[in-house]
């Protein structure tokens, strides 16, 4: 009990502290703009910790694992209506199947054999999920991504030639790091694809985690992916 309730508390504060950054990057722009969409990420939790926020009425979710996925949202679906559950970790193409069964989002497509494969399941399955290319934004060796300047060409080649719905970009910026200089990289390579193709002015940006998701909201992030911050620091 005490835990869940912690839980419960600490999203408050996540809430209160994104409507308060975002209301900074409104006053900057002339656009109405909403706070992000806050994801919580909830890998490595039970879903004896999830159903709390479930119960408060949060309906987004992260996972960076299919497998663990698939362990515990089947169950939790049939208990709560309309969750919307993001894939934000790295997706190994024999996993796209079930991958495109189980999410309504995924934000890490870095790679053409992927976007084909991701699409074909998508065809089979009638489920033509949102998708987000990633973007190795600090052009870090061990991280996934498409390099930003090998962006434009992936997203014409995943909208024109393979037919993904592409409807973002996601990145996760070097540690130990100012990420301010990577949010506003994203920025630019956002407006250079929507350059592209006059019909997707409105690519979102998901970018912010625990530890720098208000600066993200203050930059234009569309979606913030926030764990440890709610749940607590994960084992
Ligand atoms: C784990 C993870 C997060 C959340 O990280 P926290 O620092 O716990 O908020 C966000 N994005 C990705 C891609 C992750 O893997």
């Amino acid at each position: 009990m005490q835990r869940d309730a912690h839980v419960v508390s600490h999203y408050h504060d996540v809430i209160e502290r994104l409507r308060a950054a975002s209301e900074q990057y409104d006053t900057l722009e002339s656009t109405s703009y909403a706070p992000p969409e806050l994801i919580a990420v909830s890998k490595t939790h039970p879903a004896d910790t999830i159903r709390p926020l479930l119960e408060a009425g949060h309906r987004a979710f992260g996972e960076n694992r299919v497998q663990e996925a698939a362990e515990k949202w089947p169950a939790l679906r049939e208990d709560f209506p309309h969750i919307e559950l993001h894939l934000i970790g790295p997706l190994q193409t024999n996993k796209a199947k079930d991958a495109v069964a189980l999410f309504d989002v995924i934000h890490t497509v870095d790679r053409e054999k992927l976007a084909r494969i991701l699409h074909k399941e998508m065809e089979k399955q009638h489920r033509h999920l949102p998708c987000l290319i990633q973007v190795n934004i600090g052009e870090e060796e061990q991280k996934a991504g498409v390099a930003p300047n090998a962006l434009r060409d992936f997203y014409a080649l995943c909208i024109k030639d393979i037919g993904l719905k592409i409807t973002g970009l996601m990145c996760i910026p070097p540690a130990d790091e100012n990420p301010a200089p990577y949010f506003a990289l994203m920025q630019e390579l956002k407006e250079q694809c929507c350059h592209l193709t006059p019909e997707t002015r409105n690519l979102k940006l998901s970018m912010g985690m625990s530890g720098d998701f208000e600066l993200a909201a203050a930059m234009g992030a569309d979606y913030v992916r926030v764990g440890s911050a709610i749940f607590g620091t994960r084992q």
